[in-house]
């Protein structure tokens, strides 16, 4: 398995591959970038098939995390960390003290916080090994549900869209299809729209949330795979990854793709295809920071709402220049936003390399 020479290898600055024989520990984390501060995102538990998938995974999000915190103008750099979740049972308490033993290796240059597979209690864990944690249920910082701040942010930005797509300045009878409408940040974002004006048509494997939606806001509820083909404004994935495909393209109806879902485009070819069928895409890392945002209220220990407001104001700031710049030179958004994360870091890195001794 080659690591330098590896397709998703961007030059992070260090990539910490970590075992633990007594707790069956495997883990490997990736800093990819410190030059805006220690390297913060979460850790991610999963079966995964071979530690080649795993590094593959760690070495895109770890990037991933860079160019969302960049984006957002935060004072941390980017990582990520994965462990393979080990075959049969396991102590899963002394699990994640020994991965936290291996955060507290770096010293401080990776902070890390629950992904998908990880909960607050194993955060817990890890806090008896280490004090670069994030996202704990208790204490005097703890930031709790990042959701809310994450549905406020895709609801700006997806008014920045709306603005520049359909030329209007208000929702009022905007119809949008949400997908994934009843999860955590969906269900959010469905109240911001509803009470901007917004029709809602919804979708969701949780029927319960989506009656409570229908109830509350008069949401049309529709099947799974209908909601590709809803005659909409907006088209908002708040479930699932890769969900803009070769497949759903021309199902999408939707001049606006603006959601909450981390990594929607399937490659990033369906950037261009975005674009070929004139209609607009929010680039998701831009568009769902509002998670980390409130995260570094944590990690800043204490949490002042101003300063997350003027954080979510650069947010729109920012997707409307990619936006402008997209239209402008009539390439991909997802590229822009790629092309100006990666510009940030270089001149941040720069300007490091730069200051005297
Ligand atoms: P969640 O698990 O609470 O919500 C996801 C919802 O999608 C659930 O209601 C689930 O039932 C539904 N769902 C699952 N499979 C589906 C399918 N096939 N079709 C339709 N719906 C389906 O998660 P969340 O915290 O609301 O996050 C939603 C997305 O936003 C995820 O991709 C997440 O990575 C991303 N995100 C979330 C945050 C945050 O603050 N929570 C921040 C950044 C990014």
């Amino acid at each position: 398995m080659s690591v330098f020479e590896h397709p998703s290898y961007d030059n992070h600055e260090k990539i910490l591959f970590a075992t633990d024989k007594v707790t069956g520990l495997q883990a490997i984390i990736g800093v990819h970038s410190t030059v805006s501060g220690p390297a913060c995102g979460g850790c991610r538990m999963w079966s995964y098939p071979s530690s080649a998938e795993a590094l593959e995974d760690v070495l895109r999000l770890s990037q991933g995390m860079s160019y969302k915190n960049i984006m957002a103008d935060l004072p941390i750099g980017g990582g990520k960390s994965v462990i393979m979740k080990p075959e049969g049972e396991f102590n899963r308490q002394e699990l994640f003290e020994a991965f936290g033993r291996a955060v507290e290796s770096l010293g401080g240059q990776y902070i890390t916080a629950e992904d998908v597979g990880v909960s607050p209690d194993d955060m817990m864990a890890v806090r008896q090994s280490t004090k670069h944690v994030v996202g704990l249920p208790e204490g005097k910082a703890a930031s709790g549900d990042p959701s809310p701040i994450t549905a406020e942010g895709v609801f700006r930005g997806m008014k920045v869209c709306i603005e520049r797509g359909l030329g209007k300045s208000d929702l009022s009878g905007v119809r949008v299809a949400i997908q994934g409408a009843a999860g955590h940040v969906g269900a959010y974002l469905s109240g911001h729209l509803a009470e901007a004006g917004a029709e809602l048509i919804i979708t969701d494997i949780n029927e319960p949330g989506l009656k409570e939606l229908e109830a509350k806001y008069g949401a049309k509820i529709v099947g799974l795979d209908e909601i590709y083909d809803q005659d909409v404004d907006v088209f908002a994935p708040c479930a699932l990854g890769a969900i803009v495909n070769p497949d759903t393209i021309d199902r999408i109806k939707a001049k606006i793709i603006a959601g909450a879902a981390n990594n929607q485009l399937a490659t990033r070819e369906m950037g261009a295809e975005i674009l070929k069928r004139g209609k607009i895409y929010a680039p998701d890392y831009v568009l769902n920071a509002g998670g980390i945002i409130n995260v570094m209220g944590e990690i800043q220990g204490d949490f002042d709402p101003a300063w997350v407001q003027g954080k979510l104001v650069g947010l729109e700031n920012t997707l409307g220049e990619i936006l402008d710049q997209s239209e402008n030179e009539g390439r991909p958004s997802n590229i822009i936003a790629d092309e100006i994360a990666r510009n940030r870091i270089e001149d941040k890195r720069s300007s490091k390399t730069m200051e005297p001794a």
